[in-house]
């Protein structure tokens, strides 16, 4: 968000510095599945999920975990997201998330004309492959809903899932394809985007924690750090999952908690898959990307971010691709090999982009929770418009920073 940010404020001819409390060389938008994905307009905030995180909370290898705790934060964020895990705030969020994804992807593959700059963006769709008759079931209706918003989506059965898979054998009886997605290679957007900004002007500064703002009546005047007080006329906080401490800085309150995942990635594969792929009753991510790279994603662990990495959670990861994929034999790689980043989930899976009541120099862009690649660019633009007070390329009230205030 932050450089997706700082890449339309320059464009718009900003004087832009980008603080970040690391040196730039890893966090959540790195070692992420790399989907831009319309397909995923159901948020987090399901009521499908609220059974299953209190089923799943007592096997330390399952996809989903909320570490149980009387923190504040926590049961506040706890509270509004089963409030929100409501069939009917579930079907209204399905527009604005396709609305921000379809801005995204057509800003992502206009950057893809940008010299120099390959962040391998590729539009191959992506499969959601499901084992069970009851996931297919509900596959059917999820193809319904999104052709119904315009997407283009078909069911297949397990031949034409074959077919479109020939060199992974899979143990599934169907999925769901959708055409309308991308995929790229987070890693490359990443140092690609950090030396476009660098060339462009963009000022860096790296391991710098933003620990206050000083404030002149309703505006912000200097962003404080450890080592200076940086002056601006305008501000962003996109500091991800550590956001809620970071707005609480400026007296605004965004409930959010961070989700951490794993990934592993197989630098040359001796698998191959032809499509992204998530395995649904897994919920497993696997992505080609970048030649013969493949990574596998997964699991939302609710915990803060000092929490050590339970890198036991890739296990279940990994015993879920052999279920669905008997021939990939994945060993449990060493810790250093496993990347872990901690997703900024909002309290009902929706982002929350805009300006705030109190400060008239502030933006906020954050909690996007499991598609924050996905909406990286589309964000980017958001930001720039709301800075340069033009009218926004789509509605943005069903983000609205303090929509639970
Ligand atoms: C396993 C996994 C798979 C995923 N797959 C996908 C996917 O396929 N598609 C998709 O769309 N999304 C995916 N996501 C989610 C996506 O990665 C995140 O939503 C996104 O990266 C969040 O971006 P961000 O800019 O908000 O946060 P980050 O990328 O975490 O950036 C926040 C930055 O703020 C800095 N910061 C924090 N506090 C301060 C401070 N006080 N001062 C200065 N700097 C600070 C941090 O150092 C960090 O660099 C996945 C996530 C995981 C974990």
């Amino acid at each position: 968000m932050g450089l997706s940010s700082a890449f339309y404020l320059q464009q718009s001819g900003h004087h832009v510095t980008v603080i970040d409390k690391s040196d730039f060389s890893d966090n959540c938008s790195y070692g992420n599945a790399g989907y831009v994905c319309p397909s995923h307009f159901i948020p987090l905030a399901t009521p499908g999920i609220v059974w299953k995180g209190l089923k799943w909370m007592l096997n330390s290898r399952s996809p989903f975990y909320v570490q149980p705790s009387l923190n504040g934060a926590l049961v506040d964020w706890g509270m509004k997201f089963i409030r929100s895990a409501k069939a009917g705030k579930v079907a209204e969020a399905a527009v604005p998330l396709r609305d921000i994804a379809l801005l995204s992807q057509q800003e992502y593959r206009s950057w893809t004309n940008i010299p120099d700059f390959d962040f391998g963006y590729e539009h191959k769709g992506l499969l959601e492959v499901f084992q069970t008759e009851p996931v297919g079931e509900h596959a059917h209706h999820v193809v319904e809903k999104a052709v119904a918003l315009g997407l283009d989506t078909v069911l297949l059965n397990k031949d034409e899932l074959q077919a479109l898979e020939p060199q992974a054998k899979m143990n599934a009886l169907g999925a769901i394809l959708f055409k309308c997605d991308g995929h790229l290679y987070p890693n490359k957007l990443m140092t690609g985007l950090n030396s476009l900004l660098r060339q462009r002007g963009v000022n860096f500064i790296a391991n710098e924690e933003v620990t206050g703002f000083e404030k002149e009546g309703n505006r912000i005047k200097k962003v404080i750090t450890p080592k200076q007080a940086y002056e601006a006329d305008e501000v962003v906080i996109a500091t991800g999952a550590w956001s809620r401490q970071v707005a609480a800085m400026v007296g605004v309150k965004i409930p959010m908690m961070p989700g951490r995942g794993y990934s592993i990635t197989l630098e040359d594969s001796p698998y191959r898959m032809n499509h992204p792929a998530v395995l649904m009753e897994g919920r497993v991510a696997i992505t080609p990307m970048d030649g013969n790279k493949i990574r596998f994603g997964g699991t939302m662990e609710v915990v803060p971010t000092n929490t050590p990495p339970r890198y036991h959670r890739v296990e279940g990861i990994l015993n879920a691709v052999k279920r669905f994929l008997p021939e990939f034999d994945i060993p449990m790689p060493p810790k250093d090999k496993i990347w872990y980043g901690f997703r900024p989930c909002s309290a009902d899976g929706l982002p929350y982009i805009g300006r705030v009541k109190n400060t008239s120099n502030l933006v906020v862009a954050t909690g996007h929770a499991m598609i924050g690649l996905s909406l990286g660019a589309g964000t980017g633009r958001l930001v720039g418009e709301l800075v340069d007070e033009k009218n926004p390329a789509i509605d943005l009230k069903p983000f609205s920073v303090e929509r639970f205030s």
